[in-house]
């Protein structure tokens, strides 16, 4: 069935719009006779330059790289990255114990060994622990740049560097940050992008997958469309060997594209304004000994989208956090043991207790892995809880005034000031 005006005023509907409203546009739509949309993304009137294509060059042109396909979520960005990269059976891959689950569990999927690391006071993959965990068996490192928050990338990369290392950026919560002048997602082999609704860029659901090399991105390219389906010259034979094998369909649909076009428009000025706001009250705030804020690998390419900060130990934490509140201010996500969070790996029981998909139990059991498999467990990562267990971390609104500001960083200071005398 052909899309036709009734689809596009749900889509309008979706927006809220009044019935008023509602029915002055669907007067307007129906003074013009248009053939209907084309939604999938390849092929089609539009040659395959339609909203996702569109899409796709513009990010390009926003990161400043090469390539960026894009693919129905950040999950499936990482999976397509994944793939590319040759993630599979025999190798480890080091993951931090911070992030949204989806990080490690993609590793796991791949039919590869998660090894888990700490993260160190910019909330982010601790570098000297990543080297700790090295072994002849790793493969890879996912690096994840936090609630906006650029990991050490000079140090990682250089890790990466010395012992053969591909590296996935994961920028789902990042988009738009940078380190050293170049975007996230930009640095490392392959960077992986969520547009999902809750991300700084979104679509409803959505991803992208960057990279400046040719050829990982025909293999992220090939998985995410089945088995390489739609590639140029679609009905080739095989140019180099590595571009067709099975994969999965992770295509982006024309209405997300529409959509993400859109938001990455808007993505620049947007970060720029968020950094700004942020950067009023972080000036603001006066830290001491017991109270200190989250660590800026790199100031000016921080798109975080909250501000955190630390304290002495969990009680003293939660008691700074009771005084900003008496003060006006709010804030909270301060990690406690007994309150679930699939942000933190002792929540993981998948990996923890190596509950697999099918019952041989790969990839723990794989046999092709030649390792010893890490000791999972809720305490391996002990710098890890004890930083999430002692942050405070407050929203940022990119609306915020020198005026908001002001009272923000006051309520803070003057909460310090009282629980810290
Ligand atoms: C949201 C998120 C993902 C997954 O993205 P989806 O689009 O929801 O699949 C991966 N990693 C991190 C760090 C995330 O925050």
């Amino acid at each position: 069935m052909k899309a036709g005006r009734e689809e596009l005023m749900e889509i309008v509907d979706l927006w809220g719009y009044s019935k008023d409203a509602q029915e002055k546009i669907l007067a307007v739509l129906e003074s013009e006779d248009v053939p209907p949309p084309h939604l999938f993304r390849y092929y089609g009137p539009n040659e395959g330059h339609g909203k996702v294509w569109q899409a796709e060059r513009l990010f390009e042109e926003t990161l400043g790289t090469p390539y960026a396909l894009a693919v129905n979520s950040g999950t499936s960005a990482l999976m397509s990255a994944a793939a590319a990269a040759g993630i599979g059976p025999g190798m480890e891959v080091i993951v931090p114990g911070y992030t949204f689950f989806a990080s490690a569990s993609i590793i796991v999927a791949s039919r590869a060994i998660p090894v888990i690391a700490e993260i160190d006071d910019s909330l982010n993959l601790d570098a000297d622990d990543v080297e700790r965990r090295i072994t002849p068996q790793t493969g890879a490192i996912v690096v994840v740049h936090m609630k906006g928050m650029p990991a050490q990338m000079d140090r990682i990369m250089e890790i990466a560097r010395k012992h053969d290392l591909i590296v996935i950026e994961d920028v789902a919560q990042a988009c738009g940050g940078s380190f050293g002048g170049k975007k996230l997602g930009t640095i490392g082999d392959l960077g992986c992008f969520s547009f999902d609704f809750y991300k700084i860029a979104q679509s409803g659901e959505g991803g992208f997958v960057a990279t400046a090399d040719e050829f990982l991105n025909m293999r992220a390219q090939s998985w995410h469309d089945t088995a390489a389906c739609w590639r140029p010259n679609r009905y080739e034979a095989e140019r180099r060997e590595g571009e067709l094998f099975c994969g999965e369909n992770y295509r982006m649909s024309e209405m997300s594209g529409a959509v993400a076009l859109a938001q990455i428009r808007k993505l620049p000025d947007y970060v720029a304004r968020l950094q700004a706001a942020k950067k009023r009250v972080r000036d603001r705030i006066v830290e001491r000994d017991g109270f200190t804020l989250r660590r800026q690998p790199d100031p000016a390419g921080d798109a975080s989208t909250a501000l955190v900060m630390f304290g002495p130990d969990p009680d003293t934490a939660l008691a700074i956090m009771a005084a900003m509140r008496e003060h006006g201010v709010g804030a909270g996500g301060r990690f406690d043991q007994t309150v679930r969070d699939w942000h933190v790996y002792n929540f993981w029981e998948h990996i923890l207790e190596q509950k697999t998909v099918t019952e041989e139990g790969c990839p723990f059991t794989c046999p092709y892995y030649e390792g010893t498999l890490p000791e999972y467990g809720p305490e391996m990562c002990p710098n890890t809880l004890d930083y999430l267990s002692r942050s405070m971390h407050m929203g940022v609104s990119e609306d915020w005034t020198d005026e908001d500001a002001e009272k923000i960083a006051g309520g803070i200071n003057a909460a310090v000031d009282e629980v810290l005398a």
